[in-house]
């Protein structure tokens, strides 16, 4: 099966992996020009909150791990964190928490706009870091560790209680590494699924941007791609099922992201060019978005599931502040809150709410970011794959 996963197609009867395929490069190319235009790029993101589980004192003091931040005077009026917590301030249902809040809908926690610093993302891309060890191993099985849903209580909550330091070895995680059961209900599989495909995704551009530290050249790594990926083609499998999820996400906010307003900076012809790729990737969104957001919570005891998947994902967007790299926790924090965005506008909205006319600030500027970044993350990932294959292929032809 990782013959198959680097040969090509992967067997699933879960989404229309060739229809994403068919479509990914055109995608990635919408999404490429797109994520440099200053709307997309500028990213404002507390990166220095305390692990609110743990005491975390590992930091990654790697250059690769550092971002580069921009000074606020580079950052248009409309979209600094002043005007926009004007705007917000009016918001009635938030749940407030030191330097963060949610909204009963959201599905992630959401930093405090009037702390942290702007990032431009296009000038910290997410690549291999040199960030392991036992702190990359107690996130993640934090992260694993929220699928324990029928719990009263979530891991994390009864951890910050107790203070307990996670174990090192990853032997004991739940669900890691493996076949998800099967009695687990569709729900809980979803749940599993993104954070899987999450991690995959990646791990895929750590082995596509990887650092050969004996030649100190940047460059795709195969043996790095066939450890953490191709031996394990569900994780493939799961980079396809996210990047379904978001696109569903992007075309049912269609009309939404149509009428949104780019344009605090630039020339008439960059909007113009904006919003011609964002139609570009409209339809494809339409088209491969194949995601059936209708198949869940709709059972019983749906409105308790649903609130219970929330709290755990909104825990993972907490857990991301005990990330000790800086550029990783900043990926992170975007594509949990791209992913969040996704599922808040699956399982959250219906058409009315999605009316750009009746609701018109529906989602917040980070959202937005957030959402399409994420999705030019996955789609880069799928296009990575496609580098991976070609030098699997021609590394068998030169034995
Ligand atoms: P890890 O990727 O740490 O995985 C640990 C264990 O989890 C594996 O041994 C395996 O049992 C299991 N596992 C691995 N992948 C999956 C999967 N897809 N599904 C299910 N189980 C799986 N490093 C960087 O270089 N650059 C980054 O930008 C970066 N961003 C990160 C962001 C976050 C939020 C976190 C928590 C870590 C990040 N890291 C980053 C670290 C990176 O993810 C790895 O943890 C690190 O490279 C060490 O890899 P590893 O081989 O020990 O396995």
């Amino acid at each position: 099966s990782c013959e198959q996963t680097l040969t090509g197609p992967i067997e699933t009867t879960l989404c229309d992996f060739e229809t994403i395929e068919s479509v990914n490069n055109v995608l990635y190319d919408q999404l490429h020009e797109l994520v440099q235009t200053p709307f997309f790029k500028y990213f404002r993101v507390d990166l220095y909150r305390e692990c609110p589980f743990w005491e975390e004192n590992v930091f990654c003091m790697s250059k690769d791990c550092s971002i580069v931040t921009v000074d606020e005077s580079e950052i248009p009026e409309q979209w600094r964190a002043g005007t926009l917590s004007k705007l917000e301030s009016s918001e009635d249902n938030r749940v407030e928490l030191p330097g963060c809040y949610y909204r009963d809908s959201d599905f992630c926690f959401l930093d405090d706009m009037t702390e942290g610093d702007y990032v431009d993302l296009s000038l910290n891309p997410e690549r291999f870091t040199g960030y392991a060890g036992i702190s990359t191993r107690r996130v993640w099985k934090a992260i694993y560790e929220e699928n324990c849903f029928d719990e009263p209580e979530s891991s994390l909550s009864k951890m910050s209680k107790q203070g307990v330091v996670l174990p090192d070895t990853m032997a004991e995680v739940l669900y890691m590494d493996g076949e998800i059961p099967h009695e687990q209900c569709l729900e809980k599989r979803v749940y599993y699924k993104v954070i899987s495909g999450l991690h995959a995704s990646i791990s895929t551009h750590i082995c596509h941007e990887y650092l050969d530290r004996t030649t100190g050249k940047w460059g795709p790594d195969l043996q790095c791609y066939v450890t953490r990926i191709a031996s394990h083609p569900e994780r493939l499998q799961y980079i396809y099922f996210n990047t379904v999820l978001l696109l569903r996400a992007v075309a049912r906010l269609g009309p939404y992201l149509s009428a949104y307003d780019y344009c605090a900076s630039g020339t008439h012809e960059e909007h113009l060019a904006t919003y011609s790729r964002l139609e570009k990737v409209l339809e494809i969104a339409k088209l491969a978005g194949k995601f059936d957001e209708t198949a869940l919570f709709k059972g019983e005891n749906a409105n308790v599931l649903k609130e219970e998947f929330k709290q755990h994902f909104r825990n993972v967007s907490r857990i991301m502040d005990c990330v000790g790299c800086d550029k990783c926790r900043l990926w992170g924090k975007i594509q949990i809150t791209g992913l969040g965005t996704a599922m808040k506008v699956l399982f959250e909205l219906d058409e009315k709410n999605l009316d750009p006319r009746l609701n018109a600030n529906l989602l917040q500027r980070s959202e937005v970011v957030a959402l399409i970044n994420t999705l030019h993350r996955f789609s880069e990932s799928l296009h990575a794959v496609e580098v991976f294959r070609r030098l699997w292929r021609e590394s068998n032809a030169e034995e």
